[in-house]
């Protein structure tokens, strides 16, 4: 798998986003800001799920001020999402804000600009330009009509241009559409054009079926040629889910280190156990580790034995019983109702091993 090494590395609280480091997995509360309480449960929701940096609106100044107690409970970066109001972006950096997402072409006058600026450099505090197809500049959309890969990362070089002047380059881009061609386009010409990292995202993609599929399409194809530093997937639904799928995304792309992989089969007519239970059932339990475990679910013997020699545990089916396999060799045999069970055990294991030694026995 190639990844991107030439972009800048740029420190965000204690992770690096950029550079030869991993692509770093982000999500975004769905809480108002100022409920303190609520956002910092569902921080610790996503971070227990896998989440890396997440971000949080900061559209008035209850939600500003709430940073600084938000921030002494959560351990993961904290992200400002910040419209037009340079004053809230100097509250929340004031707060102890980790990265500001502001587009500093439309904070206004030069001196706000430079404000936000400095405070920024004092503290070493990265800004993400985000650019959206959505809402390009009014005289990008005089000039090329209506919204083009073209004129995304024009704007994106605009907002660059603006932070460059003022000899800041703790900067990082994002280039969203909803529309994934376009998106894949915007993100191609951005990554050939300038060295700052890339924030991946196709925004406002849908619900957890469709803008799954869509958000996969879209920056699986990014992904596959090296593009990209960091990912946030955008899902009208619980964020938890948006963590899960930028996990199984990288996961298909080698691009993770400390997550467990599932095997399973589609099933077919020679299958004699309940499979889709156990194989959820398998899912839902390995999901939250961290550890590089692969393991396979088959219905039966015919590829059960193959599948499971690619994998460090696996079961395979067979009428009301199960084999059990360990790097494809058979380690016994299990009646049905004990299945989930002995694989649970046999996990365990190899979790125990590998967060005792760093290594899968
Ligand atoms: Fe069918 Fe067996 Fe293949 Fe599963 S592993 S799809 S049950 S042949």
């Amino acid at each position: 798998m190639f990844h991107r090494t030439e972009t800048v590395p740029v420190k965000v609280g204690n992770l690096t986003i950029g550079g030869s480091n991993e692509v770093i997995i982000q999500s975004m509360c769905t809480t108002k800001t100022a409920d303190v309480k609520a956002t910092v449960a569902e921080i610790h929701r996503l971070e227990e799920a896998g989440c890396q940096i997440v971000r949080v609106t900061v559209n008035n100044k209850e939600a500003a001020a709430a940073i600084k107690e938000i921030k002494k409970q959560i351990s993961i970066p904290l992200v400002a999402d910040i419209h037009f109001d340079y004053r809230l972006a100097l509250q929340a950096i004031e707060n102890g804000i980790d990265k500001v997402r502001i587009n500093p072409g439309n904070i206004g006058r030069r001196e706000k600009v430079e404000e936000v600026v400095k405070a920024c450099k004092a503290r070493g505090i990265p800004i993400r330009i985000g650019v959206n197809a959505g809402s390009l500049e009014s005289h990008l959309l005089e000039k090329y009509g209506y919204p083009t890969p073209e004129a995304m990362v024009e704007s994106a070089l605009y907002h660059i241009g603006i932070l460059e002047e003022l000899d800041f380059h703790d900067i990082i881009v994002s280039l969203k559409a909803s529309d994934v061609p376009m998106a894949i386009a915007a993100y191609t010409k951005a990554a050939a054009a300038f060295k700052y990292p890339l924030h991946l995202g196709i925004t406002e993609a849908g619900t957890l079926f469709s803008g799954t599929v869509k958000s996969a399409a879209g920056l699986g194809a990014l992904l596959s040629m090296g593009i990209g530093s960091t990912i946030r997937i955008s899902l009208s639904a619980d964020p938890v889910e948006e963590v899960k799928v930028c996990r199984e995304l990288l996961k298909s792309f080698g691009l993770i280190t400390n997550a467990a992989t599932l095997v399973s089969c589609p099933t077919c007519g020679r299958l004699d156990i309940d499979l889709f239970s156990i194989a959820n059932e398998v899912e839902a339990y390995i999901s939250k580790l961290k550890v590089p475990i692969k393991v396979s679910v088959l219905g039966c013997a015919v590829n059960g034995p193959g599948e499971a020699r690619e994998a460090d545990i696996g079961i395979a089916g067979a009428r009301g019983e199960g084999m059990l396999f360990r790097y494809g060799e058979m380690i016994r045999k299990v009646p049905e109702a004990e299945l989930l069970s002995e694989l649970k055990k046999e996990i365990d294991i190899i979790v125990d091993h590998f967060e005792k030694t760093g290594e899968i026995p």
